[in-house]
């Protein structure tokens, strides 16, 4: 094996790169006629680019495996990436020999990146984060590995019909993935079914073994992950299911050797497809097994490696492999870690705990009860025994900790309880993963509070030192070197190009906000901006936004706790007052909505089919459409924000107080200089607290303020009381927006008259209202607006995710920097 360290590397002159275009072009995919160029030259330039990779991947591996180096695995069933053509041009600073080569063809850079398919492995921001973190990890130099699965289909993709959601499968990997190397070399056995078997050693000790089991393999491919012009190139390893051959032999000596192969599908059933549940779990038998897979392949594999440099020494794991798990759904590495190392490496219980409890760290990013994971012990028994009964033990000894701490408690015992009792009894995720690691965080500083008082306060008592928090961020190459070029260069122009490694350097804007001559260069490119994205509008939704418009966004999944409805309550509301003639102190605006519901989801499906129709009237009537526009853009992703957020004036970040555990999409834009509109909630206080009570507008319920308010305060009432929701209501009741499907949206009224509405949407309209009756004040005063927005650029900095990366190193990972 060739061990050279030196970069040497394949030159990026634009001769050698036009040469390896020429010659992927022509050999590797075997295109003769260049009237047929449309997706292969998009393919030829991404192995041209992978080309560069290589080398810089090899020694970064190189280095990390030779000897011992502490190394994290960040365990994920989601990576929402993307694109990566244009992030690995701007990562490894090739743009302008690419340009250069690419007009030999006569082919333009953009028109090729478009024909790059996203890939759609995750839902919303969970997934999306694990994206940023592995752009950031690698930016940062540290040796962190992302372990995922290779789903065949994304996220699905999302039309309307008649203004309602159609799904479509996502099959991204046709016409093939140039970025993935397949690696069968590094395949592992997963195991499923069968029972344990108690057995006598050699030397006498009594031991369990897993038998009668029927397995699947798991195969890597590996994604590079190109760092920032630093010649780091980190790996992404996601499994896909295979069919053992197995079982394909008896059934061969059976005659039925068709219907054998046949069989291979049931195996590769694990890794088909993405469960597009955001904050929900729907408890499938299919779910658990995609989790244990993933569990277990990547602690195989993590351990295998081990064993090459160790041996059977597993002393000093903990010192060198550290697990992070993305939320609960890869928890079961807690129970399998046991497993492999007690099973399979004949290690005792108390030294195996000590070793897995020291060596898993676990994120928690929700508050909302539906989102908990919890899986019925019927189930998990049938699927992992050997697992469950692991999980039994972990439980039987922490529960016989809690009550030495509380001796007589017994109350406090079965509220700690993995496994939760009842009819049926069920596997709390959360709990298992608590108890597991040394390392318990949240993802904004209100949510990680809000768990040690409320979710997790029993655990949080027990062991406090666990807990922590580490706020969210996004990685500023993508979201906004990338899809912001006009602002680079704006900024490069003002403060030097510092920024895009140290995105504290941006707060060298702060001065210029009052120099009206930058703020009309700023102004400039925001309104450059909205070209781009008034034409998406344009080609997808059929609506004409006005460049002079303000821009109000809210893309996002749909989900009630985001209350895209009490956005479109704002909408019907100006729609009300402007067919009224009451247009004093109104700015135009074109407000966009984006987002997928969940399939199962209907109510969250009802909203999308309400704002479709809202659209249609908003849109048609001409005394209208001056003032206002509203459009759904479909089939919201990475490659849409990319476009969104740099035209984008305010960004809404309206979710009840105490159900957002921190969002993304609100840092996004406003590292592009979107003003926000928002609830203190989530990552919100910290965007206010960073730019100012001036430069946000700030509304709603406090998440103190709910409990007594629900008691004192009844929607119908407030309706009853409020001249502008009673309007609105009425026009939502009497048909306004469903003539001719009478009734249609009667769930969405009845949630927001419910008395009970968790969701706030009723309380918090007059507050909303008014804060956006401050936004059309504040748009009209340009210079003001243009200061804030300058402002919120400025502070966004403390929102990249190298700030939270650092973060994670320095206090959990315990990685140099
Ligand atoms: C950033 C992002 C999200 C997360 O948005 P929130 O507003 O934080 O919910 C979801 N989906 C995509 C495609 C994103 O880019």
């Amino acid at each position: 094996m060739d061990d050279k360290e030196n970069l040497p590397i394949l030159s990026n002159s634009v001769e050698q790169v036009t040469a390896d275009l020429h010659r992927h072009y022509n050999f590797t995919l075997g295109r003769f006629d260049s009237d047929d160029m449309n997706g292969y030259m998009m393919t030829a330039l991404a192995l041209t680019i992978r080309d560069r990779l290589m080398d810089r991947w090899r020694i970064t591996k190189l280095r990390g495996s030779r000897h011992n180096v502490r190394k994290v695995m960040y365990l994920s069933l989601e990576f929402l990436l993307g694109r990566s053509l244009s992030n690995a041009i701007l990562n490894l600073d090739m743009e302008e020999s690419i340009r250069g080569a690419l007009a030999d063809f006569g082919s333009k850079l953009e028109e090729i990146e478009s024909d790059e398919k996203d890939a759609g492995l995750g839902n919303g921001g969970l997934g999306r984060l694990a994206a940023c973190f592995m752009d950031s990890c690698a930016t940062l130099g540290l040796p962190v590995i992302g372990y995922g699965i290779r789903y065949e289909y994304g996220m699905f993709h999302q039309s309307f019909q008649e203004g309602r959601q159609v799904e479509q499968p996502d099959h991204w990997l046709i016409g093939g993935n140039p970025w993935e190397i397949e690696r069968p070399g590094h395949t592992r056995r997963v195991r499923f079914y069968g029972k344990t078997e108690y057995y006598n050693n050699d030397s006498g000790r009594l031991c369990a073994r897993w038998i009668n089991t029927q397995d699947v393999l798991a195969v890597p491919y590996d994604m590079p992950i190109p760092g920032y012009k630093n010649d780091k190139v980190n790996t992404l390893r996601l499994w896909k299911a295979a069919a053992t051959d197995e079982f394909n032999l008896q059934e061969f000596n059976a005659g039925d050797y068709a219907d054998a192969v046949a069989e291979k599908n049931l195996a590769e059933q694990i890794t088909m497809v993405l469960y597009p549940n955001d904050s929900s779990e729907n408890g499938k038998e299919l779910r658990l097994r995609q989790q244990y897979f993933l569990a277990s392949a990547s602690l195989q594999d993590v351990i295998a490696d081990w064993v090459m440099l160790n041996g059977e020494e597993f002393n000093d794991f903990d010192q060198f492999n550290c697990f992070q798990l993305n939320d609960t759904h890869p928890t079961l590495a807690v129970a399998e870690l046991m497993r492999l190392l007690i099973d399979d490496h004949g290690i005792g219980w108390d030294e195996a705990w000590r070793i897995t409890t020291r060596t898993m760290a676990y994120t928690n990013h929700t508050l909302l009860p539906e989102a908990l994971e919890k899986w019925p012990v019927r189930l998990f028994r049938e699927l992992l025994p050997r697992l469950l009964d692991i999980v039994f033990e972990i439980n039987a000894r922490f529960i016989a900790e809690v009550a030495h701490r509380w001796p007589g408690d017994t109350q406090r015992q079965q509220r700690m309880s993995i496994i939760e009792e009842g009819d049926e009894q069920y596997v709390r995720m959360a709990y298992l993963a608590i108890v597991g690691s040394f390392s318990v965080n949240g993802v904004a500083a209100l949510h990680s509070q809000l768990l040690t008082t409320g979710l997790f306060k029993d655990f949080y008592e027990l062991w406090p030192d666990k807990f922590n928090n580490k706020t969210n961020g996004v990685t500023p190459r993508r979201w906004l070197s990338h899809c912001n070029p006009n602002l680079g260069s704006l900024l490069n122009e003002a403060i030097g190009d510092g920024w895009r490694t140290d995105l504290t350097e941006l707060e060298k804007l702060r001065p210029l906000a009052d120099d009206t001559e930058f703020q009309k260069r700023w102004f400039d490119v925001k309104q450059r901006n909205k070209l781009p994205l008034i034409e998406r509008v344009k080609d997808k939704c059929r609506v004409d936004f006005s460049v002079d418009s303000l821009f109000d966004v809210q893309v996002k999944r749909i989900h009630e706790y985001k209350r895209q409805l009490l956005n479109i309550l704002h909408v019907i509301h100006l729609y009300d007052r402007i067919t009224r003639g009451d247009t004093e102190g109104l700015v135009p605006r074109s407000v966009l909505l984006g987002g997928k519901a969940a399939p199962g989801y209907a109510l969250a499906k009802l909203i999308i089919k309400l704002a479709n129709n809202v659209a249609t009237v908003v849109n048609s009537d001409e005394t209208v459409s001056p003032w206002l526009k509203l459009a759904f853009l479909p089939n919201y992703r990475v490659t849409s924000m990319e476009v969104i957020c740099p035209g984008t004036d305010l960004s809404e970040q309206i979710s009840t107080a105490g159900k957002e555990a921190s969002g993304t999409g609100n840092m996004k834009f406003m590292m592009n200089g979107a003003l926000t509109i928002g609830t203190y909630d989530g990552a919100n206080i910290e965007i206010l607290d960073a730019v100012g009570a001036d430069n946000f507008f700030l509304f709603g319920l406090r998440v103190e303020d709910i409990p007594s308010f629900r008691m004192q305060h009844d929607a119908n009432a407030i309706i009853a009381e409020d001249h502008d929701l009673n309007r609105v209501m009425q026009l939502l009741e009497c048909g306004h927006f469903n003539m001719f499907e009478p009734g249609i949206f009667d769930p969405i009224i009845q949630t927001v008259r419910n008395p009970q509405d968790q969701w706030m949407v009723a309380a918090d309209f007059r507050s909303f209202i008014d804060a956006q009756q401050d936004v059309n004040v504040a748009y009209k005063n340009r210079s003001r607006w243009v200061r804030s927005s300058i402002l919120n650029t400025a502070a966004s900095a403390q929102f990249s995710s190298d700030r939270t990366i650092a973060e994670y190193a320095r206090d959990i990972w315990k990685l140099p920097l």
